[in-house]
Order: C-alpha cells, then structure tokens, then sequence
C-alpha cells in the first residue's frame, strides 16, 4: 500500500566533515537522522584509517556531526 500522506515537514539529515588537522580532507558524508549511528562508524573509520586519530563515536557526534535540512 502507497503511503499518501503528504508531508510538509523539512527532513532533517545529518551531515559530517572531516576536518581534522589535516588539511585538504575532503571527506563528507550526508546521510538521514535514522541512519546516525552508521554514519558515526563510517566517520570514525574514515579518520582512524586515513588520519591515524582515534575518536569515540561520542566525540564524532559532538565536534563533527551537524544537522542540515534535506
Ligand atoms: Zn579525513
């Protein structure tokens, strides 16, 4: 069954930039609020692989990750 309902409502996604010290990252990702804890992940790989610094996914959600209209 097709939901009609219609939505007026701004969707709200998150998005996340790398921006460690290191300079020339480019690395962004946007992604839908349901989707938070795999974009914590992702975040948090990313900056442990290509950047060497560990964060905890708290530190990622607090400093790195902002809500953005979609
Ligand atoms: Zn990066």
């Amino acid at each position: 069954m097709a939901d009609t309902r219609q939505s007026d409502e701004r969707l709200t996604g998150l998005e996340v930039a790398c921006d460690t010290e290191v300079s020339g990252c480019v690395f962004r990702m946007r992604t839908e609020v349901d989707d938070r804890d795999r974009l914590l992940e992702i975040t948090r790989d990313h900056v442990s692989e290509r950047h060497g610094t560990e964060y905890s996914l708290e530190e990622i959600d607090e400093q790195h990750v902002t809500e953005v209209e979609v």
